[in-house]
């Protein structure tokens, strides 16, 4: 039993295949996905994705990468649109310095409402940091993230990063790069991490894993992230797949379904 705990299921070439990927997961042992938000406007697909299985959930926030030259989403918006019992998480929300030049102060006002909507509304954040490391935690706690807590999802930072977010109460979530063989120092901070406080992810449609890398990612997939930390840790998939489906299961606050 494994979940997908991140991937973006309403994306046109996710969204177009949805019965093969569900049956894909099937076949693959993956049992549950959450599929995320990224912009107002996609919001009721993705919900409508969530709301067309019992093993589907989402999220809703605004992608840091999202520019918006209008208006931008408030905390009231937010638990609206998270007043709804398949939306378990605000996000994915964060920063991203890599992708955006220039001023990037909307994207930290932007972070700091969603955090607020989070603490308001008891979810969980589903967090996307990339060159931002420190501002990320800085904000996290400036806006007491941590009684909220959540996870840091496709990690690429250094252990230091991880231990700082770990104290923060957020979970580490690898993607399909830890499968890459130049993500070395990525494999050692997995290594690193206990299983306890781990998910992982696809962030499907990117970022396909070995030995699919290149090709279009599915949830399906996320079984070679699982095998790729059990080879890491020295430790069984059963042990992975168990550790992580109980964390997520813990954090989205769902009921587990007995296997
Ligand atoms: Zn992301
Ligand atoms: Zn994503």
């Amino acid at each position: 039993m494994l979940v997908d705990s991140h991937c973006h299921l309403d994306f046109p070439e996710l969204r177009s295949e949805l019965q093969a990927l569900l049956a894909r997961m099937a076949t693959n042992g993956v049992t549950h996905a959450l599929t995320i938000s990224t912009t107002l406007e996609g919001f009721a697909g993705v919900r409508e994705v969530a709301r067309s299985q019992p093993n589907l959930w989402c999220t809703a926030g605004v992608h840091p990468d999202e520019r918006r030259d209008g208006r931008e989403t408030t905390v009231e918006e937010l638990l609206r649109l998270a007043n709804d019992p398949k939306v378990v998480a605000i996000g994915e929300t964060g920063l991203d310095y890599f992708r955006i030049e220039g001023d990037t102060q909307w994207q930290r006002e932007r972070f700091r409402v969603h955090i607020r909507a989070a603490r308001a509304c008891a979810k969980p954040l589903v967090i996307h940091t990339r060159e931002a490391a420190a501002d990320t935690l800085r904000i996290l706690e400036e806006e007491g993230a941590a009684e909220v807590g959540g996870v840091m999802h496709c990690f690429t930072e250094s252990l230091e990063v991880a231990q700082a977010a770990m104290r923060l109460g957020f979970l580490i979530s690898f993607s399909g790069i830890v499968t890459f063989k130049n993500a070395k120092a990525l494999k050692d901070v997995a290594r690193h991490v206990p299983l306890e406080r781990m998910l992982v992810e696809t962030d499907a449609p990117y970022l396909a894993p070995v030995p699919h890398r290149g090709k279009t990612n599915e949830p399906a997939f996320v079984r070679h992230v699982a095998e790729e930390i059990a080879r890491l840790k020295a430790v069984s998939l059963e042990a992975v797949a168990e550790a992580t489906t109980r964390n997520f299961f813990a954090l989205f606050r769902q009921a587990r379904p007995a296997s």
